[in-house]
């Protein structure tokens, strides 16, 4: 069976990877488990793109194996795309979300438009060959107060295309279906098929 390393220390991450390729003959195998020497990539990139497939090539080139790595976010159209790569730390560098959804919700204050979407990029790079790229987007809008505990970012603010609840009123079930990581790894699923 082929293995392939998924570059993420989210347990969350790591078995929705493998619930998706159980199908497919793959195991995947978590990259920071299967060694202890690993250090982190710094995301220098300016897109989602560049800074999965920073990830992607650089641990498959250090330890000559197959790597997948995903880099995601919320882009939100009257922010210009903002928090964008820096989602995760939009309001500073300890990455917490209740901050992050506080410093949203001003920069939104009084405007209407409140269109958004997830973006997940997910990069496959496997030793001497081309590296492949898939993305994935879940269309939504901004609410204007938290709603919901399930999940984890920006969950309690973020109403999908097509429903009245925000994601983490939702809860997985329903997520796991229509999230913008579900929509990258199937169409990286498709892209591998090929
Ligand atoms: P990363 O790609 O895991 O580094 O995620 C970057 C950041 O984007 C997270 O810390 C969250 O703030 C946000 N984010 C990514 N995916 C989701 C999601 O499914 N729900 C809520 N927030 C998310």
């Amino acid at each position: 069976m082929k293995q392939i390393y998924v570059a993420t220390t989210n347990k969350g991450k790591i078995k929705e990877f493998q619930d998706m390729f159980s199908s497919l003959d793959i195991e995947m195998v978590s990259l920071m488990d299967a060694f202890d020497d690993v250090e982190d990539v710094e995301e220098t990139g300016t897109t989602f793109e560049e800074n999965a497939r920073l990830k992607a090539d650089t641990y498959s080139k250090t330890y000559n194996i197959p790597v997948m790595a995903d880099d995601s976010g919320l882009a939100v159209d009257a922010l210009n795309g903002d928090p964008g790569i820096y989602s995760a730390r939009y309001a500073g560098l300890e990455k917490n979300d209740t901050q992050n959804i506080e410093k949203l919700l001003k920069n939104l204050k009084g405007i209407q438009n409140r269109d958004a979407a997830f973006v997940s990029v997910i990069a496959y790079a496997d030793p001497g060959k081309e590296t492949i790229v898939a993305e994935g987007r879940c269309e939504g809008q901004i609410t204007k107060e938290p709603q919901g505990t399930q999940g984890f970012g920006y969950d309690p603010v973020f109403i999908p295309k097509g429903y009245q609840q925000t994601m983490a009123e939702l809860g997985p079930e329903v997520k796991n279906k229509i999230s913008h990581r579900k929509r990258a790894l199937d169409a990286m699923i498709d892209m591998i098929k090929d």
